[in-house]
C-alpha cells in the first residue's frame, strides 16, 4: 500500500487530501500559500517550537505572533490568544508538543468566532487523541514531519493532510508546481536511510547526530536545515516534493503503526511510574487527551550538564527545545521573537530534557536512562 493510502486509512480521509513533501515545513508553506497568506499578514504560533515553523510564513512575507505555553502541557495557552490577535491575523498554528494533545475546544471556539483557520502541527503527534478524536483532524489542515526522530521516519520528509475542502484544490495545484527531487538526491537520501538503519541505536544516536550535523554543515550530507535557512533566507530548492526513497521508507515504517503507538504508550507509562520515585515530576495528563508521546519531557536543574554527560556515556536524551525558536543559533529577532515574550517557554527551554519512547527503547533501556538521570540529573 502506498504512503498516501496508509496515511489516508489512518486519518480516515480520502488519499487525495494527502500530499507528500520534502519536509514537514514545506507542507505548512503550501497550506499557508493556499490560504492566501502574504506580505504583512500575521500568523499566531506556539512560542515553543522549531524555527522551521515560523520560517514558512516568513518566506511568504508574513510575521508570527508568539503565544506562551502552559508550563504543564507545553502547548499554547488559549487564555493568551487575545493578546496575540490583530486585524492582520490570518491563521493560528497549534502544536501538539511531544505528542501531548492541545486543548482544542477553547482554540477552535476562539478561532471560529473570528473566522480564522486553525492549522495543527502534528510533527510530534501521530496517534494522539483529544476527546477521542485524532490529532490532525480538527483544523483546516495538519502537517507532519518524517525527520529521523519524528513519530515515523521517511528519512527526512513531510506530509500534509488538508481537511478543508475549499483549500484542497489550492494545495493540489501548488503540489503540481513543486519540484521533484533529482535522481541523485533520491539516491543520496536512500544511502542515508541505509546508513541510519545500520548505525543508529540508543547508544550511538547522540554521537551520530552530532557527526551528521557536522557533515551536513559541510554540505556532505543532506541535513534537516541549512544555515541559510536558520538565518531566515529561503533556500532555492525549498518547494519540493518527497523523493521516492522517502516514500518507500515511510510506507514501511507506517505498516505497523498501531504496534509502534502501543509501544510508545507502554514506555511512557514506565517513565510516569518510575520518575517520581527518583524525585522527578511525571507528566500530568488530563482526561481530555489520550497522548502518544514521541518524547517524554522531564525538567532538570542542570540541563546542559545532563546533555553533555549523555553524549559522553551514550544515553539517548534529547533537547526540544533549546530556545523558543529551536535550535541554538537561530536569529530569533529576525522571526519576530524578542526575549521575554514567552517566559514559560524560556524557562522550559532551560530545564526540559526529553526521553525516547521509540521502538528500539526496551524496558532495560528505560532502566539505563533512569539510572543515568538518578546519578547525574537534579530535579528542577
Ligand atoms: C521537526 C518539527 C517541524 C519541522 O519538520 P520538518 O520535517 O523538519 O520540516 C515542525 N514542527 C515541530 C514541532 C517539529 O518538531
Amino acid at each position: 500500500m502506498s504512503l498516501n493510502k496508509r496515511l489516508a486509512s489512518l486519518f480516515q480521509a480520502d488519499a487525495e487530501r494527502i500530499t507528500l513533501w520534502s519536509k514537514g515545513r514545506v507542507g505548512l508553506y503550501a497550506l499557508l500559500k493556499a490560504l492566501g497568506v502574504c506580505s504583512g499578514d500575521e500568523i499566531i504560533v506556539t512560542g515553543y517550537t522549531c524555527v522551521m515553523v515560523p520560517s514558512a510564513p516568513f518566506f511568504l512575507g508574513a510575521v508570527c505572533r508568539y503565544v506562551d505555553i502552559d508550563p504543564g502541557t507545553y502547548n499554547l495557552n488559549p487564555a493568551l490568544l487575545d493578546s496575540a490577535v490583530s486585524d492582520r491575523t490570518r491563521a493560528i498554528i497549534v502544536q501538539h508538543t511531544y505528542g501531548i494533545a492541545q486543548d482544542m475546544e477553547p482554540v477552535l471556539q476562539w478561532a471560529s468566532k473570528r473566522g480564522l483557520p486553525v492549522i495543527e502541527d502534528c510533527c510530534h503527534a501521530v496517534g494522539s487523541r483529544y476527546r477521542g478524536k485524532l490529532c490532525g483532524t480538527f483544523g483546516a489542515g495538519a502537517f507532519f514531519s518524517g525527520q529521523w526522530n519524528k513519530p515515523f521516519s521517511t528519512g527526512l520528509g513531510g506530509m500534509l493532510v488538508v481537511n478543508d475542502q475549499k483549500l484542497l484544490n489550492g494545495v493540489r495545484s501548488l503540489y503540481q508546481t513543486a519540484a521533484n527531487p533529482s535522481a541523485i538526491e533520491d539516491l543520496r537520501i536512500r544511502g542515508q536511510i541505509l546508513a541510519y538503519r545500520a548505525l543508529v541505536n540508543p547508544r550511538t544516536v547522540m554521537a551520530i547526530t552530532r557527526f551528521y550535523r557536522f557533515l551536513s554543515g559541510l554540505g556532505l550530507a543532506i541535513g534537516s536545515s541549512s544555515s541559510q535557512e536558520l538565518a531566515g533566507d529561503m533556500p532555492r530548492d525549498y518547494f519540493k516534493r518527497m523523493a521516492p526513497s522517502q516514500e518507500k521508507e515511510g510506507e514501511g515504517n507506517l505498516a505497523d503503526i498501531s504496534g509502534l503507538l502501543e509501544h510508545r504508550k507502554m514506555i511512557s507509562a514506565l517513565y510516569s511510574r518510575r520518575l517520581p520515585a527518583l524525585g522527578f515530576g511525571a507528566l500530568k495528563e488530563n482526561r481530555d487527551s489520550e497522548n502518544v508521546l514521541l518524547r517524554y519531557p522531564v525538567r532538570v536543574a542542570n540541563k546542559q550538564e545532563v546533555l553533555k554527560e549523555a553524549l559522553r556515556k551514550g544515553v539517548e536524551i534529547g533537547s526540544w527545545f533549546e530556545i523558543p525558536l529551536h535550535p541554538f543559533g537561530t536569529d530569533m529577532a529576525k522571526f519576530g521573537y524578542q526575549t521575554g515574550m514567552c517566559p514559560h517557554s524560556e524557562q522550559a527551554c532551560t530545564e526540559v530534557v526529553n526521553l525516547p519512547t521509540h521502538a528500539k527503547i526496551s524496558e532495560s533501556e528505560v532502566s539505563r536512562i533512569l539510572e543515568f538521570l538518578k546519578r547525574l540529573a537534579h530535579p528542577a
